[in-house]
């Protein structure tokens, strides 16, 4: 699997899912949860390719959808509420959150072969499309195209950084970040457990990999707890 080494120039804190998955597990255990008294749900892109969910809703048991294009949380306020008021009584929510971008099997950002197809194709094709449409000044419309158009705002005002593409899914976590982070304040949310970062989707044959730039604990009154540092050195990278 030669694309792993350019997959860990890019991002060198990337992670197979499976490795993450099982930290994960043992940390949510640790502070005390079980399937039972935690919500899962998710703001990540539609794209099919994005199966690290999935797992996650099979081994917590529920998801609830907070997301849309690219990976904003399009819901909004309504959503994050009625999320809020679904967690199991003295129980906690459990969000994952993030932006994702393909690599093939030469190594090429941006691009994956899916399933039952010939050629490759774009991913995250959302993403991309935002970076050409605002470089190309031709911005998609709000009425037929509301979740692209958005996401193209929330780019516009990184466009003069992303020089390279691996730099997109950075700048589109960032602001699903500030976003999740808003709507959690606004919202007076339960207890939440916070795990945010990049997926990275690899050939259909392959496992997908992740890096994770948030592990974090919000509890209503006290803010934000950060455990991303546990999690990195559980997640033993050398
Ligand atoms: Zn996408």
């Amino acid at each position: 699997m030669e694309y792993i080494s350019q997959l860990k120039k890019y991002y060198p804190e990337s992670v197979r899912i499976d490795k993450l998955m099982n930290v994960v597990e043992y940390l949510l255990l640790k502070f005390g949860n079980d399937e039972k008294n935690l919500l899962f749900g998710n703001s990540t892109c539609p794209d099919e390719v994005n199966n690290l969910i999935l797992s996650l809703a099979e081994r917590w048991g529920e998801n609830f959808s907070l997301g849309g294009l690219a990976g904003f949380p399009f819901t909004g306020i309504s959503g994050f509420k009625a999320y809020s008021s679904h967690a199991p009584d003295n129980g906690s929510l459990f969000i994952l959150y993030a932006s994702h971008i393909g690599i093939n099997k030469s190594g090429e950002l941006g691009k994956i072969l899916r399933r039952g197809m010939v050629d490759e194709t774009v991913c995250c094709g959302s993403a991309t499309a935002a970076l050409m449409n605002i470089q190309n000044n031709t911005m998609t419309d709000l009425k037929n195209d509301g979740q692209q158009h958005q996401v193209e705002n929330y780019l516009m005002k990184h466009i003069d950084s992303i020089d390279e593409l691996y730099k997109l899914p950075g700048f589109i976590f960032q602001e699903i970040d500030d976003t999740i982070r808003e709507l959690i304040t606004v919202e007076k949310m339960k207890k939440v457990y916070l795990l945010g970062g990049i997926q990275i989707n690899t050939h259909f044959e392959d496992l997908d990999y992740f890096v994770p730039l948030v592990f974090e604990i919000y509890s209503p009154g006290k803010g934000y707890v950060d455990h991303l540092s546990e999690l990195r050195e559980m997640l033993d990278y050398h």
